[in-house]
Parts: structure tokens; sequence; C-alpha cells
């Protein structure tokens, strides 16, 4: 091993560790040099979760294989990273809902090459809608800055339909997007874009609820909007794109996928296997 080699490691590693600190040192740097190590444990995992996915995941059905295999990675590595809490206090929280809950995250950050919001540490898993302190009645999701907690019952509600626009798990986790937007720097002039069409279109909800295409709740404020349209994007993206193609847009751009386009090369690709 040559010196400048050994020296070039220990710039990576100094550099790392005033970047993220001691912890998750080597994930981050796998992660920002994109590099999979497959040991025997992940392929065990996809054996696994693969026929799950295939499933309880609309989305990973529209994923090839090699996207796929990036997308089971990516879930196990979430699923690592984040610290589960069952408040119930007893058995409760099983492995295929810290399976669940992170492949909806590597769902939202599916297009980045730094899937992992920085500031999430944490999820808190209760059976059904819980009573928050903080807003004085039973709700289904919070996101806080470094946790999110969500209903069990409801997060599989969300994915029964697929087209509805409501996925509480997918609306939570576009909050956690929301709250660790000043990490990406580089989304900056993006997010400001994509606010300033948000606020259109927020006025126009207000002033004419009935001909909204988002649902009313987008219009609260512009966390809401973002987490909406966020479940939007997902479950009805080409209705978004024909209604709201700015805003579309600039979610697609920030997101780095295209959500309407994937769904329309699977359906031309469905046609010309029937004709
Ligand atoms: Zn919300």
């Amino acid at each position: 091993m040559s010196q400048d080699f050994l020296i070039f490691v220990f710039i990576v590693f100094a550099i790392a560790y005033l970047s993220y600190g001691s912890r998750d040192i080597l994930n981050k740097l796998l992660i920002a040099f994109n590099i999979k190590i497959k040991t025997k444990a992940y392929k065990d995992f996809v054996i696994l979760w693969h026929p799950i996915l295939i499933n309880k995941f609309p989305f990973y059905v529209l994923l090839n294989a090699t996207e796929q295999d990036t997308f089971c990675y990516r879930t196990r590595n979430i699923m690592r990273h984040l610290e589960f809490v069952d408040a119930e206090e007893g058995e409760f929280i099983t492995e295929t809902m810290e399976v669940c809950v992170s492949a909806s995250l590597a769902q939202i950050t599916f297009g980045w090459q730094d899937y992992l919001p920085p500031n999430l540490k944490k999820i808190v898993l209760f059976k059904d809608t819980y009573y928050s302190n903080l807003f004085h009645r039973d709700v289904k999701g919070l996101t806080f800055a470094h946790h999110t907690m969500l209903s069990w019952r409801y997060f599989e509600e969300g994915f029964k339909d697929e087209t509805d626009k409501l996925n509480l798990a997918l609306h939570e986790m576009g909050h956690v997007l929301w709250v660790n937007r000043k990490s990406y720097p580089e989304e900056d002039e993006e997010i400001k874009e994509w606010e300033w069409f948000a606020k259109q279109e927020m006025a126009k909800m207000l002033d004419n609820p009935e001909t909204a295409f988002l649902r009313e709740y987008a219009a609260t404020n512009l966390a809401e909007m973002w987490a909406c349209s966020i479940e939007t994007f997902f479950e009805a993206p080409v209705e978004f794109k024909q209604k709201l193609p700015e805003i579309y847009g600039k979610m697609a751009k920030i997101l780095n996928q295209d959500m309407a386009g994937r769904v329309g090369k699977i359906k031309r690709g469905r046609s010309t296997m029937i004709s």
C-alpha cells in the first residue's frame, strides 16, 4: 500500500469525522461513494423481504431488477440506522413493521444518492391513533426534529389504496424531508421555487376549495402542502403532472425522480405486451 494512498484514506476519514462526527462515518462514506457491501446477511434479507415488498409496496413493483436491489439495500440500511421504539410497551413492533417504515423512506429518497435524512434518528410506533399533548387531540402521525411517530393501523391503511392520495407513511416521511431540507443546500433554489408555486396554489385552494386537486389539508401551511404533495406525487403522479405541472415539475427535480414518467413507462410497456 503506497504512502500516498494512506494519506488519501486519512484525509477522507478526517473530512468525514469533521463533517459527521464519529457516529455513522463508515455508513456516510459508503453512501457518499455509492459503495454497497453485499454480505450474506444482506442476501438473506433480499430472499426474505423481496416477496413481501412486492406485495406491500406498489412503488417497488414499478422498479426494474437493479433498482429493486438498490431499494432493498437502502431499506435495510435505513432500518439498521434508525431506532424503533415500541410505544405500546410490549412486544408490538415486528421486523415487518421496521422494514415497511424503512421502505417508505427509501421510496421518497430513491432519487438521491444520500438517502438517509441526517436528523431522523427514531421511529415511535403506536397500534392506533394516540393522544398528542401538543395538539390536545388524537393524531395518526407526527414528525419532530429527530423522530417520527406513526400509528401502525393508519400506516397499513395508507398502502391499501395506492391511488387515493392518502398515505400516512409517505405524508410523515415527507415531513421528515421538510424538517431536513436545510441539510440539502443544493436543493435550496428548487425548494424556493417550489414554495412560490405552492403558495399560489394554496391561495387558490382557499378561494375555491371545491375545485382543488390537492386535499383541503394541504392549504394549512407550507409544511402540510409539501407532505400532501408527496402523497399525491406517488399515488396520483400522472394526474398531478396534468393538473399542477409547475408544482409537480419542481417536486420531480427536488426528489430527482419522475413518478409520472415511471408509471407511464410501465403502462406503455403493458399495452405493448398486450398488442
Ligand atoms: Zn402533516
